[in-house]
């Protein structure tokens, strides 16, 4: 029956049995199209606090148009990428926050890369990443994932949401514990499809209010769906 997996075996399982099912409702997803350079997604993710993807992507865009290169934007006053940013809410925390970024990359590694991530354990990026005043773990584990190919999962408000309904971390949990738990039981090569396909699954079917669970590929998997359509549990 479907339930709170008792162990790390079955709860791998079910994660495999959940990518599976996603990828025969909505196809094996290739890319989130956000293939931009690690620097300018630290940029990215700094921007994405408490705004949506509209207001992020509007303020970043008006950001490289006043600040087409790296070091211009460094060498730029906090007051001028404020004003460039303002569409993103929080325009005057979060050009500190990309400021003194930039500023400690170059002081530290002597260029605006962060390219030596890639030699680290995916915990040492994280923890490196995290340290960046206004990145979080969400962000971290995008940029890890979308940027570097570590097995990481950013999980977000939609996957939290789904997951718990479905029984895969327990109701408490916040973004980061249901990521860093998720994490290692995700099979290789699933981080990024499971990922996507938990968001459109999320956007789509299993929504805040009302989800269609009786239409939801991962009904027979699903505790919460299952209770909700008095049905029973099917085989992974
Ligand atoms: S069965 Fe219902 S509650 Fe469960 S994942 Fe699908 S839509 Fe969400």
């Amino acid at each position: 029956m479907a339930g709170a997996p008792r162990g790390d075996g079955e709860l791998s399982a079910r994660l495999r049995g959940i990518a599976r099912a996603l990828d025969r409702r909505f196809g094996r997803p290739g890319s989130c199209g956000h293939e931009i350079a690690p620097v300018p997604n630290l940029v990215l993710t700094i921007l994405s606090q408490n705004t949506t993807d509209a207001n992020r992507d509007r303020a970043f865009a008006d950001l490289l148009a006043r600040f087409p290169t790296l070091p211009r934007l460094a060498a730029a006053g906090a007051a001028e990428v404020e004003e460039a940013i303002r569409t993103g809410g929080l325009a005057k925390a979060k050009a500190a926050s990309i400021l003194s970024a930039l500023r400690r990359l170059k002081e530290e590694r002597g260029d605006y890369t962060l390219d030596f991530l890639r030699s680290m354990t995916l915990a040492d990026a994280r923890s490196y990443l995290t340290s960046f005043h206004g990145v979080g773990v969400k962000t971290a584990n995008i940029l890890l994932l979308f940027c570097f190919g570590f097995p990481a999962f950013p999980v977000d408000t939609h996957i939290l949401r789904v997951t718990k309904r479905l029984g895969l971390v327990p109701p408490p949990a916040t973004l980061a514990k249901a990521a860093l738990s998720l994490e290692p039981r995700i099979p290789p090569g699933e981080h990024m499809p499971l990922h996507l396909n938990l968001i459109r699954l999320g956007r789509e079917v299993c929504r805040p209010r009302n989800p269609l669970c009786p239409s939801c590929p991962l009904l027979s998997l699903c505790p919460e769906g299952l209770r909700r359509t008095g049905g029973k549990a099917g085989p992974l």
